[in-house]
């Protein structure tokens, strides 16, 4: 894509998107794109209102003002289980947190017996202060400082994912410091507070590692290349024989166990045949390493593939079924690795939007209508609500698709092609790009806009000082607030007056 300054919108460097006719019912919710307890209630023109978890949307925006991003708690709950299911044990299934993290979210994840991988020392805090088990916590990340390697170390995270040769030096380090400080450090740890376990970084109790390989698959939606090698930055070269050295690095290190090998191939993916390229790969190298350095075949239990499983933002997205991926998964790793006479290590998965993404919706309130004329006669409606670009960029970003309803009441006028905008000063603050409302749709209606539930939060701004929305969880008609709206004087906070 070129970008463009002001967005990929403003410049018209997209392509074209195929926006279709209009559909017959433009009040009907699609199950693939809307959370497992969206429904319609009441009936006829005006009475049909969209509520979540037995929780009217009007209700909700009165209570809590718009924008609103309204979690069904019951869809997030479906997926974590979905996969535990799939892949066999919740443990192997690591929620990746930068997709959406709340305290809320954090709890319930323990309590689905999931993993939970952060990237960064904030995300890390914030889990470890809601209290999830650290053992199960895996620390990602391109550019760890030494800062948030030791911050993971002190917690007893689970395992550290190497991402580069400058990270492996530090760790080194790290491990040379907690040697000196010797045993006595765990007699000093406990006696300051600590948590009771073992330090980890000697080799009684080493840090476990797994390294991130970069195999030479990149894949997005539709299409996966696999090629040799990879221009980007994250992990080490498969085919440049990165990973081999990094894993020799690792093992040299006696304050470090190799516990398993990471890819993570891209996003929004919906054809499985990408991971099982990755799979495939991993597999090899895992092979070729366990007969360089026998000791491996002890201590590496996982395959970890990374995330990326694709969800239906709009009708025609159709992502693959999570069980039919884990049993094919399962099946290449099993077979290749019997044949080479190893055993089968655990395979691991990393979804964030698959879990998240499809449980919220974003509720906003109409606040202006313009009919702009375009060349050739067309008319462009724009419908402007109260938030835009600074609770969800994924539209100005990525040129990401979205589903909309009138969420307030229902209607039976025609459809209407709709640009649905937000309220910042940047003409590519965009939501949902191409879409049919209703042609009566007014100032004061709420619009709800469909799998908001993955990077919309976490990438929020406070562009043009706008106070992040609430977060409120709903389920079986009761609401709980998982994140209230910032005020004013949380903007203000950072002033030196
Ligand atoms: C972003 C990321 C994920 C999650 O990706 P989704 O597309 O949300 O599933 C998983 N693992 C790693 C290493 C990531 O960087």
């Amino acid at each position: 894509m070129r970008a463009h300054p002001a967005g990929p919108r403003h410049g018209e460097v997209l392509t074209p998107h195929p926006v279709g006719a209009a559909p017959s019912d433009l009040i009907e919710l699609d199950r693939k794109v809307w959370p497992l307890t969206a429904s319609r209630v009441g009936d006829g023109i005006g009475g049909s209102v969209l509520t979540v978890g037995g929780r009217s949307v009007i209700e909700l925006a009165e209570q809590y003002g718009t924008p609103l991003m309204v979690m069904d708690a019951d869809d997030f709950h479906a997926r974590c289980r979905e996969f535990t299911q799939a892949f066999g044990s919740a443990r192997d299934v690591h929620y990746a947190g930068k997709a959406f993290l709340c305290a809320g979210v954090v709890r319930w994840l323990a309590d689905e017996g999931l993993s939970l991988d952060v990237c960064t020392g904030g995300e890390l805090a914030l889990a470890l202060r809601a209290g999830f088990p650290a053992e199960r916590i895996a620390l990602h990340g391109s550019n760890k400082s030494l800062a948030e390697l030791r911050q993971a170390v002190d917690a007893g995270v689970g395992e550290i994912v190497i991402d580069s040769f400058d990270e492996i030096g530090r760790l080194v380090g790290l491990v040379d410091e907690l040697t000196e400080a010797g045993p006595h450090a765990d007699q000093a740890a406990a006696a300051a507070g600590g948590n009771g376990r073992p330090r980890r970084g000697t080799p009684e109790h080493p840090i476990d590692v797994m390294v991130r390989v970069t195999v030479g698959v990149e894949a997005h939606t539709h299409e996966f290349i696999a090629t040799a090698h990879e221009d980007q930055k994250f992990g080490f070269s498969l085919a440049a024989g990165d990973a081999a050295e990094a894993v020799r690095r690792v093992l040299a290190c006696s304050g470090l166990r190799l516990v398993g090998l990471h890819s993570h191939i891209g996003s929004q993916i919906f054809d499985p045949s990408g991971f099982e390229v990755a799979a495939h790969r991993l597999v090899g190298l895992l092979a070729d390493l366990t007969s360089a350095h026998s000791e491996l075949a002890d201590t590496v239990h996982t395959l970890d593939l990374g995330g990326g499983l694709g969800i239906a933002y709009v009708s025609s997205d159709d992502p693959p079924a999570v069980d039919a991926m884990a049993d094919s998964l399962r099946a290449i790793v099993s077979r290749e690795l019997q044949a080479a006479g190893l055993a089968v290590p655990r395979i691991a998965v990393e979804p964030g939007r698959a879990i998240v993404g499809p449980s919220m919706v974003t509720v906003y309130r109409v606040g202006t209508i313009k009919d702009v004329a375009l060349d050739g006669g067309q008319v462009r409606r724009y419908v402007s609500v109260d938030g835009g670009m600074s609770d969800n960029i994924r539209t100005a970003l990525y040129d990401a698709d979205y589903t909309v309803t009138l969420a307030s009441r229902g209607s039976q006028a025609p459809g209407m092609l709709s640009r649905v905008v937000g309220k910042h000063c940047e003409s590519g603050d965009i939501v949902v790009r191409d879409c049919y409302l209703p042609a009566d749709v007014a100032v004061g209606d709420l619009l709800a806009v469909a799998a908001t539930g993955a990077y919309c939060y976490a990438m929020a701004s406070n562009y043009n000082r706008m106070p992040r929305p609430a977060v409120v969880a709903v389920a079986d008609g009761v609401d709980r607030t998982l994140l209230r709206r910032e005020t004013d004087d949380d903007l203000m906070r950072l002033e030196n007056w």
